[in-house]
């Protein structure tokens, strides 16, 4: 609040509402209007909780309301009360959105009247507050001194929900304090600042698209932009608007640095005026990111391509603590295939399965393990579950698995989550996202998800799960597979089973759920 305070005398530019319509225009806010809103959201929260009789402070509220002002300002107005902000996925199905709002047992839910009917038997036994409807301008009852607003390091604020690419979603508790590092240290390596503008294209819900996306530039007193549901039309359609002040950050998911490229190939790049404009565009912008998932080496050479030779900063982090890797804040220094290196304020080191630590010993495999006070407090009434992940000498283990190279000064390679990405068969260690990357190098793959199934000599076998390229179906076979593979892959990494689906199930962050996959995909395997 304080940092907020100081935004809103400098009379700085907070956020560019998306536009309702298409005939009117966005609408800007500065960090001024923006506390104003912010003044006025809490008033009716106040009046929510009395009327119920409820005790807002650690009190957990969940936020359903659409990329904007509003969703900012409810957030605010949420912690200026010293309660648990939990934003909720706008494209949830009913029952994970009342998994979520029962866990936390949310005792008010602030929520957009578009979303009144998928909420209405949640609100049945909750108190809801349609911020939609509600005055934006109430008077308070006392002048708010938000400079002054802030609390103990330790006081609980929000509570995300992961992903649950490894079993049912755990509600991430961090506090004042452990968001706060991450904000400083993120906002100091990427040298985020008033001047910037970010395109924000990504979920509320989710760590990336909350702090990384939205709060971080905030927190810099830098403008962020919102598109109300990413489109990559769209997008580029914004980064090409010579009316528009640049943008110069740009975060997103691997699918959507997917869809931008698709987008290029089909609709710009054969307009060589155009293809030159959206050319310089790519390469403009200060900062486009991707994180959240393995971002494979063809697509983000794809990006290059199109971007004058700009690599995609490629970061690595979790829920629970934060970016830990990232690449150099200079396209050149960054290296294809790496998330680059630990950032700066806390302490990483990779740890082998026989326990020897390998952070120094380049090309053996090792769990990332972190010391941050960036750390998450707790997972939200899974009392111990959070211990359980800590080493007796305090270190936190990711489940993550990684590898330095020495060629590039000991960058990071990703090598997968462990329970779902290294597949271990006949004394290997296989990791899934080097096969994945190899898969998508074939003409006919248009998306590939690898995993390990059981097998009886071997212990686990590769099994792919792919989407061909439109017409290419009846070149994508086991057989052309493993032949157009067998220069780029050792024998024993060859995926030995296929299964082909028309499209690839995934989450609202992009990410696949190669479990529940795997199931679905290869239920009889032994
Ligand atoms: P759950 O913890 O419930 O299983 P999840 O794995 O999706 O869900 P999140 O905290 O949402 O958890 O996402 C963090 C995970 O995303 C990391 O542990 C890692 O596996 C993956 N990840 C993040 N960034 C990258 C990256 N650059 N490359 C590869 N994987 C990444």
């Amino acid at each position: 609040f304080r940092r907020l305070a100081t935004h809103a005398a400098y009379n700085r530019l907070a956020i560019i509402d998306p536009a309702d319509t298409t005939s009117s225009p966005p609408r800007q806010y500065t960090y001024a209007q923006l506390l104003e809103r912010v003044t006025a959201f809490r008033e009716h929260v106040i009046g929510a909780a009395q009327n119920a009789q409820l005790h807002l402070e650690g009190a957990r509220v969940g936020v359903m309301v659409p990329p904007g002002v509003d969703f900012v300002a409810a957030v605010l107005s949420i912690w200026s009360l010293r309660a648990i902000v939990v934003p909720i996925c706008l494209s949830h199905p009913l029952q994970e959105i009342a998994y979520t709002v029962t866990d936390s047992d949310q005792a008010i839910i602030l929520y957009h009247s578009m979303f009144r009917p998928r909420l209405a038997t949640i609100l049945k036994d909750r108190v809801g507050l349609d911020v939609n409807s509600t005055s934006k301008d109430a008077v308070p009852n006392e002048a708010i001194d938000y400079a002054a607003l802030h609390w103990p390091a330790d006081t609980s604020s929000t509570i995300i929900y992961t992903s649950g690419t490894t079993g049912s979603p755990k509600g991430v508790v961090h506090t004042a304090g452990s968001s706060e590092h991450s904000l400083r240290g993120l906002a100091q390596v990427w040298q985020i600042d008033p001047q910037d503008r970010a395109l924000h294209v990504l979920p509320l819900h989710h760590g990336h698209g909350f702090n990384l996306s939205l709060f971080l530039p905030l927190w810099a007193g830098a403008t962020v932009e919102f598109m109300s549901k990413f489109d990559e039309s769209r997008a580029w359609q914004r980064l090409l608007d010579p009316a528009q002040p640049p943008i110069t950050i740009l975060m997103a998911v691997p699918t959507i640095w997917v869809k931008m490229i698709g987008h290029f190939d089909q609709n710009i790049k054969n307009d060589i005026k155009l293809a030159r404009k959206a050319k310089n565009a790519a390469a403009s912008l200060r900062l486009a990111i991707s994180g959240s998932a393995a971002l494979p080496g063809p697509i983000r050479q794809a990006w290059a391509d199109i971007a004058n030779g700009y690599l995609l900063l490629e970061r690595y982090g979790t829920t629970e603590a934060g970016i830990i890797y990232s690449g150099n804040l200079e396209s050149n220094g960054r290296v294809l295939g790496s998330v680059g290196w630990p950032v700066p304020g806390l302490q990483t080191r990779l740890i082998a399965d026989d326990g020897r630590d390998v952070s120094n010993t380049p090309g053996t495999v090792g769990e990332i393990q972190v010391k941050t006070p960036g750390l998450l407090k707790e997972y939200w009434r899974r009392p111990g579950a959070a211990s359980k992940e800590i080493t007796s000498d305090g270190w936190w283990k990711t489940g993550d698995m990684a590898v330095v190279k020495a060629e590039h000064n000991n960058a990071a390679f990703i090598q997968g989550r462990a329970s779902v990405d290294i597949i271990k068969s006949g004394g290997y260690k296989i990791s899934a996202l080097d096969i994945e990357a190899a898969m998508l190098q074939l003409p006919f793959v248009q998306e590939v998800a690898v995993m390990g199934v059981p097998d009886p000599t071997w212990g686990e076998m590769a099994a792919a799960v792919c989407v061909p390229v439109e017409g290419k179906a009846e070149e994508l076979t086991i057989a052309n597979v493993r032949e157009r593979l067998r220069s780029e892959l050792a024998p024993y990494k060859l995926p030995q089973k296929l299964h082909v689906l028309k499209t690839m199930p995934r989450n609202a962050m992009g990410k696949v759920q190669k479990k529940a996959l795997r199931e679905k995909c290869f239920p009889n395997s032994p």
